[in-house]
């Protein structure tokens, strides 16, 4: 077999490989290119397990009358949904039936799904899971700088920086080839990491690990930005020709003096103003190397995670980064196609070219590629969380369609979720395995992952990729655009193609002239190996590595300057449930772990859920290593085992979030949402910790 040239099925970072036959197995081997620079994770290496998954889904199924998933043809399955999606708007309007897609979908898959949803459903229901990752970071950069890329600059321009300040990342576990771009701000004593527990990548900084008090980066960032402006560090210059109003800036963080943030945030006064020293020594206006400020889920996975991001961007922009060949701000994303994801049409109030929905030329544009009136695409539908939680409620949807997404794992609040699905008179789940959200289906759809299946992929610095086809697709699995094309097909409506170059052609067409424009990308110039970072306008265009060198995308080409201030968890501590919980990642496992909880090495490497608790707390409680613990929060209780580690803080429990069943963690997350994204605050509630005999 010809090496075949691709990339990881998993995270943003998109690493490079070529797939070869070994004896016996398909073998990843990694490839040179600027983000991975030749090296893999041991996710990426194992990834090929996926593809021959014991229980790999390879027949339709369909649930019987006596409640059993049983197999079926393609053609029963997609007759019988299409029936009952018929007669369920039928009986309750387009809107009862609900679409929920993916950020590891391609780019055509989540294409489709929205077209989909608008066009052939016509349900104004549809979002996606890329609510619970990125959604904070997209509206912070959307409302300051008029547009979302994660990275607006090639992450191998962190390799020259001479400071880099990581909120609420754990790059070190999440991407760990990435980690080498970080080398040049380690050397120069410039690595600092905002995160309640001291992760691998906070262990990288040595004395720069800023261990704030979970929820509370805000504050601490607000502080950085105090001691920037009241040391005379800010680039005023910048603030007066760049952003809208220098002064907001000021005053939003006037009154955090850093003794005001020492007792928010637990971290000391002095390192307060020594990380703000070094950040600053590096940006540009001080003849520094370069300066970066990075957010992750750390900071964005919280019901103030907006304003957090909106803090870290009023950082950048303090010290003159956002823009400059060497600095900037940019958020990690996180999901494989979490980039692209969001950029199609999956999400509730977006059309393709990353256009709002409200927006009636941007409705006009949309609705003449699709060949419908205008009047006919519904309007914005519900945030993810408010779309789950009204599932089979009076007035919300009867039907449900996953595609890409394992709920039942990685949205809060499981037993909430697990009500409103039961709820349901249809729940449809594409996927490739039996997930434990497939397991509750009516109707589950085999579809085709990573090597069975060409496409694109948009990486974390939107970058356009080519994912191409190694292996045939095992039994009867299909792509997911079969599944769109085929009930589209049975509900009477004509323009839905199973081809994956046929929809990215369609695809150019309905992002042109869009804020993600990829109408100069063809399937050609990427499969001649040019790197094309969107906006690419035309053929002859060479991509955009980086954005903001002269102006934003905003009205008035400048930065805009959003006041923020500090608010508590919304679940915060009580005498009842004294500690917080902390959901997080793990090196071996990946999002929901439905793909990664299959492949032996990994799960020999970390078999199962865990609870970090502080040694002095397991004294005090009695619970030694290895024993089990009790969480509690308001939303229910959990049993698992302890690891004592000092690694987090004495107030804090650390539980990462890979599991399923009674190991799934978010059982006892909050669902309360950040006003502005719609993100849910995984990242701190209220808990109480207690020994307790196993289950
Ligand atoms: Fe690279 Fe991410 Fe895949 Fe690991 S999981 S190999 S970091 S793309």
């Amino acid at each position: 077999m010809t090496p075949v040239a691709t990339h990881c099925p998993y995270c943003a970072l998109q690493c490079a490989t070529h797939l070869v036959e070994q004896p016996g197995a398909l073998q990843v081997r990694p490839r040179d290119f600027p983000t991975n620079q030749g090296g893999l994770c041991r996710k990426g290496w194992t990834a090929p397990d996926v593809l021959t998954a014991p229980d790999r889904l390879t027949t339709p199924l369909v649930r019987n009358a006596d409640g059993v998933l049983v197999e079926a043809s393609w053609d029963t399955a997609l007759d019988f949904v299409a029936d009952r999606i018929r007669s369920l708007q039928l009986a309750y309007g387009r809107d009862s039936v609900a679409v929920f897609g993916g950020g590891g979908l391609t780019n055509e898959k989540a294409y489709a799904l929205g077209k989909f949803a608008r066009v052939a459903l016509r349900t104004a229901n549809v979002d996606y899971n890329g609510r619970f990752c990125m959604s904070s970071a997209a509206a912070a950069t959307n409302r300051a700088f008029g547009i979302d890329r994660g990275l607006p600059f090639p992450l191998a321009d962190l390799g020259g920086a001479g400071a880099v300040l990581l909120v609420g990342s754990n790059l070190a576990d999440t991407m760990p080839p990435a980690v080498a771009h970080l080398q040049s701000a380690r050397d120069a004593g410039g690595l600092l990491v905002v995160d309640p527990r001291r992760s691998a990548t906070a262990a990288l900084s040595g004395a720069l690990h800023l261990q704030a008090t979970p929820g509370t980066d805000l504050a601490l960032v607000l502080s950085l930005t105090h001691v920037v402006l009241q040391e005379g560090l800010a680039d005023t210059a910048y603030l007066r020709e760049r952003t809208d109003d220098p002064d907001a800036l000021i005053r939003s963080t006037a009154a955090w003096w850093p003794e005001r943030a020492e007792r928010v945030t637990g971290v000391p006064a002095a390192t307060i103003r020594r990380a703000a020293r070094v950040l600053a020594a590096a940006a540009p206006v001080h003849g520094g190397a370069g300066a970066f400020i990075l957010t992750g889920r750390g900071a964005e996975q919280h019901s103030k995670g907006t304003d957090t991001v909106t803090a870290c961007i009023n950082l950048a922009l303090a010290l003159g980064l956002p823009g400059r060949l060497g600095s900037g701000y940019g958020c990690i994303t996180g999901q494989g196609n979490g980039q692209g994801g969001r950029e199609h049409g999956q999400k509730a109030d977006q059309l393709p070219g990353y256009r709002s929905i409200s927006d009636p030329a941007a409705r006009a544009y949309v609705a003449g590629v699709w060949g419908v009136r205008p009047e006919d695409l519904p309007g914005p539908g519900k945030s993810a969380v408010e779309l789950i939680n009204s599932l089979g409620t009076d007035a919300g949807p009867k039907a449900l369609l996953v595609h890409g997404s394992n709920l039942l794992v990685s949205a809060p609040h499981l037993a909430s979720v697990r009500d409103r699905l039961a709820a349901l008179d249809l729940l449809v789940v594409a996927d490739v395995v039996p997930s434990e959200t497939a397991l509750l289906a009516d109707v589950v759809f085999p579809v085709t992952q990573w090597a069975e299946e060409d496409g694109t992929m948009t990486s974390l610095e939107g970058r356009v990729l080519r994912r191409r086809t190694a292996v045939a697709a095992p039994g009867q699995v299909r792509s997911d655009l079969a599944v769109f094309a085929g009930l589209a097909d049975r509900l009477g409506v004509a323009g839905f193609s199973k081809d994956p170059q046929e929809v990215f052609e369609e695809l150019r067409l309905a992002s042109a002239g869009g804020r993600a424009d990829y109408s100069g990308i063809t399937w050609d110039r990427l499969d001649a190996g040019e790197a094309l970072f969107w906006p690419v306008p035309h053929v002859e265009h060479p991509g955009t590595p980086r954005l903001f060198a002269d102006r934003f995308a905003t009205p008035d080409g400048r930065a805009q300057v959003v006041p923020v201030d500090h608010r508590p968890v919304a679940d915060d501590l009580n005498a009842g449930a004294p500690m917080y919980l902390v959901t997080g990642r793990l090196l071996q496992h990946y999002q929901s772990g439905a793909q990664t909880r299959r492949v032996p090495e990994l799960v020999e490497a970390e078999p199962e859920v865990f609870a970090e608790l502080h040694p002095r707390v397991a004294a005090q409680l009695g619970i030694a290593d290895g024993r089990p613990v009790r969480l509690r929060t308001a939303r229910g209780s959990m049993v698992l085992p302890a690891r004592v580690t000092t690694d987090v803080r004495p107030d804090t429990v650390f539980v990462p979030f890979h599991f399923g069943g009674v190991g799934a963690v978010n059982e006892l997350t909050n669902d309360v949402l950040d006003p502005v994204s719609g993100m849910p605050e995984f990242k701190a509630c209220a808990v109480q910790v207690s020994a307790a005999s196993l289950p």
